[in-house]
């Protein structure tokens, strides 16, 4: 009997384990080249996914037992698998504004504008308007007017808008006309032509009062579509395989990033950060950051300082009215004379607010005093830097990355798109570029770490994201590349393969 019970159990387990059954993986990653950035696990193969988290994590052969009829399995063909990049200061509205516009002067070939508007277009939403211009066809080899066909080929499912260098002049491509309800029978009007070709069809230029026909119905400032710039913005990150970024912009888009969520068209996590000189948003600030669960969180605010000492005592008060509202501050400096007064204000307010895990953080944290990096270790302040932000010019903080990491402070890389470029590719790069000195800098394990895990430490994250390991959000790359191993040149010509964000696949290079 006692054995016949033992057989039982042991068929069953045999037959039909229980573990195996309830972890069958929604997505699994086979035959990659993963590195954790996780020390208790550095290097793996593969990785199964249920949900949004890490089920389990290691060698290909074990990891496919976890598949069944539904998973889906991505075979990584030995490539890199990385940590989702966090880019810890981004200006996001800006990012995507870019690319509703395209600036036209220097082409030479009308070939070049439908290139330069099916670049843009990759990221923008579907009918949304593209305008822009600049464009001469004078400064080119043929010197016949474009036609709307060369913007249909590229652009039909959003009207375009493009000035000629003469504002008189504009061409626009099949849909804007039909927006404007403009076509063969429209009728000539006053100081106006609608251009025609041979059977009477609108080619798409309009001179004159016949501008306005369509410039009436195209947006304007006040007229933008917040959710399709921020959604163009959040294409373009899955694109560049950034998985979290964090808005440092002032402008308050919590509740356009939340409904973004809702609708799933975002494709990043969001820590949204509201300006420090709004008293009634630090409160809101404060209260929001309990929606860990979701895509978009906040509680952090944003100052900004330049050293100027008469400022200091209302920065003061309002640092530390935000310390004492539970929101983390965030304060911009540059400069020796700004990172040591906004030093000294986060000294104050830690001695009189008490401790707590407050997680400081300075904004570019450049050029500070050599000896203002203890300060930094002393207040737990984090130096959110952007390695290609000041990359080429004087001061350039390649060195400084070293000194902070060596002095044990909290580093977090971010890029300040859209001020620079937004490839954490670039940041890497200049994170680890010895200069002509060879100076010892960084390396490309640091750079990763600091902008995965440091970027996820700089928003209280770190224990459900920036490594992969088991119970950890399913946030991860697949890169064309292995920049750990590749000539450091080469390394800004990484490619994106896949992005995975929340378990699900958010981009997949064509
Ligand atoms: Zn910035």
């Amino acid at each position: 009997m006692k054995f016949a019970a033992f057989a039982i159990l042991v068929l069953c387990v045999f037959l039909n384990p229980l573990s195996a059954q309830t972890l069958k993986a929604d997505l699994i990653v086979i035959n990659a080249k993963i590195r954790t950035m996780d020390a208790a696990k550095p290097l793996a193969e593969a990785v199964a996914i249920k949900q949004n988290k890490i089920v389990a994590i290691g060698k290909s052969a074990e990891i496919k037992n976890l598949a069944g009829a539904e998973t889906k399995i991505i075979d990584a063909q030995g490539k890199l698998l990385i940590p989702g990049f966090n880019d810890s200061h981004v200006h996001f509205f800006a990012v995507g504004n870019a690319f509703f516009r395209v600036e036209l002067q220097n082409v030479s070939l009308p070939l070049e504008i439908a290139a330069k508007l099916k670049g843009n277009l990759r990221f923008v939403p579907k009918g949304q308007w593209i305008l822009g211009g600049n464009w001469n066809q004078e400064k080119w080899k043929d010197k016949t007017l474009p036609t709307k066909e060369l913007l249909d080929a590229v652009a039909p499912d959003n009207p375009v808008f493009l000035y000629h260098s003469n504002p008189q002049i504009v061409l626009v491509n099949s849909l804007a006309l039909k927006l404007a309800k403009i076509d063969k029978n429209t009728k000539e009007i006053a100081d106006g032509e609608i251009v025609r070709d041979a059977s009477g069809e609108p080619t798409g230029i309009l001179k004159g009062k016949a501008v306005e026909l369509v410039k009436a119905i195209a947006p304007n400032l006040s007229r933008i579509d917040k959710s399709a710039v921020l959604e163009a913005a959040s294409n373009y990150a899955a694109s560049l395989g950034i998985t979290t970024i964090q808005d440092v912009h002032s402008d308050d888009n919590f509740a356009v990033l939340q409904e973004m969520e809702r609708r799933g068209v975002l494709k990043n996590r969001v820590y949204e950060c509201v300006s420090l000189y709004d008293l009634k948003k630090i409160e809101l600030a404060g209260l929001r950051r309990v929606s860990d669960k979701k895509l978009v969180r906040s509680g952090c605010l944003k100052g900004f300082s330049e050293g100027d000492r008469e400022e200091s005592a209302e920065l003061y008060g309002l640092i530390a009215n935000a310390d004492k509202a539970n929101a983390q501050v965030l304060m911009h400096a540059i400069g020796a004379e700004a990172n040591d007064l906004v030093l000294s204000l986060f000294e104050r307010v830690a001695k009189t607010n008490g401790s707590r895990n407050r997680r400081f953080r300075i904004e570019h944290a450049h050029n500070f005093r050599d000896h203002d990096l203890q300060r930094f270790a002393e207040t737990q302040t984090i130096a959110s830097m952007q390695p290609f932000l000041f990359f080429g010019a004087d001061g350039n903080d390649a060195e400084r990355f070293r000194a902070v990491a060596d002095a044990n402070v909290s580093l977090a890389f971010g890029s300040d798109a859209s001020m620079k470029s937004f490839s954490p590719f670039d940041g890497i790069y200049a994170a680890i570029y010895r200069g002509k000195a060879g100076k010892p800098k960084f390396t490309v394990e640091e750079a990763v770490r600091a902008y995965t895990f440091g970027s996820a430490y700089a928003e209280f994250q770190e224990n459900v994201k920036g490594t992969l390991a088991v119970g950890k959000l399913a946030d991860f790359v697949i890169l064309s590349d292995d920049i750990f191993v590749i000539n450091p040149n080469a390394i800004v010509n990484t490619k994106v393969l896949t992005t995975v964000m929340d378990g699900k696949i958010v981009y997949q290079k064509k």
